[in-house]
C-alpha cells in the first residue's frame, strides 16, 4: 500500500516548513516540499492531510523484557536482590507460554501507543514474543535469556536449542524479528558459557544482548572473584569484539571507558529502572564524551514500571543535566538521536532511525494540537522535554499502520486487557 502524508512537519527542516512524504513498499519512497509532489503527479492509495502533525522516526527501545508487563506494579519499593530473587523470579517460574503471549501483547500495546516501533527483548518464551510481533506487526530483536555455568550445562543447552528453533519459526510466520544471543549477566552465566556465546556469535554473525554492571554489588563481586571490573571481564572473554548490546553500565571504572569505545559495542542506558531499583544513574554524559555509543531502553515494566520512551528520554536528559550540573550535558537533539538513530545502529539496522528517502518506513505522527506541543517554538525540545507519549496519533511499521487516529489496527485491545487481568488474578 502507498500512503501520502501531506503538509507534514519534519524534525530536520525549519519549524515553519512543510513537506510531503510518500511511503511505498514499506519504505520512505520520496520527500519533497509540500505541494511539489502533486506537480510531479505523485499518487497514492491513501492521502492523509497532516497539517497539524509532526513526523518523526519510530522510537527504538533497546532493552526490555516484554512478557514482564504481567508483573507491572507487583513488586515495588523493595531492594534489588529481594525484587529479583524473592518476588519476580518465583512468578516467572510459574508463567506459561500462553501467559507470556498476552504479556508480550500488553507491552507491545503500550510501546506502539507511545511511539516505539522496535524493541530489543530478553525473553523466557521467545516463540510467544515472535508470535505477538507477527500478530501485531511490531518489529523486534529477540534473545532467549541464557543462564548456566558451562556449554555442557543441560539447561543452557536446552535454552540455546530453543532459541535457534524460534529463529526458524519466526521466519516461517513472517514476523519482523531478528535474533540475538542473550546471556543474562556475568553473575548468572559462568565463564565457559560466556566464552561459548562469544564463539557462537562470531560463528553465526549474531548480536549479543547482556546485562552489565547494573549494580554496585555486581561490580564489587566481579572484582573480588575475577580481579577485573565487569567490563574488563567481558573484554577478557572476547565478548567486546562482538556486536554487543550492554544493558545498564551504571558502574564503570575510569579504564573501562576505553574498552567500550568501539563501533561494535553499544551501551543501553535504562534510567528509570536504575533509579527505581536504587542502583544509581549511568554516567551517559561521560560515555558520550569518551566516544561510546549509547542507546536507550526501558527495561521491563516490573522495574520501570512503564515502557514509554518519551518519559524515559525526559528522565535521561534531565538526570544528566542534574547530576553533572551542566545544562548542556545532554541536549534535546542528542536525546532524540539516542532513542532513534543510535538505537538503529545498536541493532544493526541503519535503514531505521531517520526520516529520509530510501529508509524503512517506521514512522510516528505527533499531534501538534496536544497542549504539551504548544506553543511550537522548538519541536525537538517539545518531544524530548514536554511530551509524555500520548501526543502520538498514528504509528506505521514497515509502511503499514499499526495505530491510526488513536486506534490500534492490528491488536484487539479489549481482549488483551481481559486476558492479562485473568492472569493477574492468579497472583493477587
Ligand atoms: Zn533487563
Amino acid at each position: 500500500m502507498s500512503i501520502l502524508l501531506k503538509n507534514v512537519h519534519l524534525l530536520d527542516r525549519p519549524e515553519d516548513e512543510r513537506s510531503d512524504v510518500k511511503v511505498d513498499g514499506g519504505r520512505i519512497a520520496a520527500i519533497c516540499a509540500a505541494g511539489e509532489g502533486a506537480a510531479d503527479g505523485w499518487e497514492a492509495d491513501e492521502v492523509l492531510d497532516c497539517s497539524s502533525k509532526t513526523l518523526m522516526p519510530g522510537l527504538i527501545n533497546c532493552h526490555t523484557h516484554a512478557y514482564m508487563s504481567l508483573m507491572r506494579n507487583y513488586a515495588d519499593d523493595v531492594p534489588f536482590e529481594t525484587w529479583l530473587f524473592d518476588r519476580i523470579t518465583p512468578i516467572e517460574d510459574s508463567l506459561t507460554a500462553d501467559d507470556a503471549y498476552w504479556g508480550n501483547l500488553l507491552s507491545i500495546m503500550e510501546m506502539i501507543r507511545t511511539g516505539t516501533t522496535t524493541f530489543v527483548d530478553m525473553q523466557m518464551f521467545p516463540r510467544m514474543a515472535v508470535q505477538a510481533c507477527a500478530d501485531s506487526g511490531m518489529r523486534a530483536l529477540i534473545s532467549r535469556g541464557l543462564v548456566g555455568q558451562s556449554r555442557s550445562d543441560e539447561a543452557a543447552k536446552r535454552r540455546l536449542d530453543e532459541a535457534f528453533d524460534e529463529m526458524e519459526y519466526g521466519k516461517t510466520i513472517g514476523a519482523l524479528c531478528d535474533f540475538a544471543l542473550g546471556p543474562h549477566a556475568i553473575y548468572t552465566c559462568g565463564e565457559d558459557l560466556l566464552s561459548y556465546v562469544s564463539d557462537l556469535a562470531a560463528e553465526k554473525g549474531m548480536r549479543v544482548n547482556i546485562h552489565l554492571a547494573e549494580t554496585e554489588h555486581e561490580f564489587r563481586s566481579c572484582i573480588a572473584e575475577h580481579g577485573l571490573t565487569p567490563t574488563a571481564y567481558l573484554e577478557k572473554l572476547g565478548l567486546l569484539d562482538r556486536d554487543i548490546l550492554l544493558a545498564h553500565c551504571v558502574y564503570l571504572a575510569d579504564e573501562d571507558y576505553a574498552l567500550l569505545a568501539r563501533p561494535n559495542v553499544h551501551v543501553v542506558t535504562n534510567p528509570a529502572s536504575n533509579l527505581k531499583l536504587a542502583n544509581g544513574f549511568a554516567p551517559v554524559h561521560r560515555m558520550l564524551k569518551e566516544g561510546l555509543q549509547v542507546a536507550i531502553g526501558t527495561d521491563s515494566a516490573a522495574s520501570n514500571n512503564a515502557l514509554n520512551l518519551f518519559t524515559e528520554m525526559r528522565l535521561l536528559t534531565m538526570g544528566q543535566k542534574g547530576v553533572t550540573k551542566d545544562a548542556l550535558a545532554l541536549t534535546a537533539e542528542e536525546t532524540l538521536e539516542i532513542a532513534t538513530a543510535n538505537g538503529a545502529r545498536a541493532i544493526g539496522r541503519d535503514d531505521l532511525g531517520r526520516v529520509e528517502e530510501g529508509r524503512t518506513a517506521d514512522l510516528v505522527l505527533i499531534d501538534e494540537n496536544a497542549p504539551t506541543m504548544r506553543p511550537l517554538y522548538n519541536r525537538k525540545a517539545a518531544l524530548a522535554y514536554s511530551a509524555s507519549g500520548y501526543e502520538v496519533s498514528d504509528v506505521l511499521i514497515e509502511g503499514e499502520f499499526v495505530y491510526r487516529d488513536g486506534e490500534y489496527t492490528t491488536i484487539d485491545a479489549e481482549r488483551v486487557l481481559f486476558e492479562t487481568e485473568k492472569i493477574a488474578e492468579r497472583y493477587r
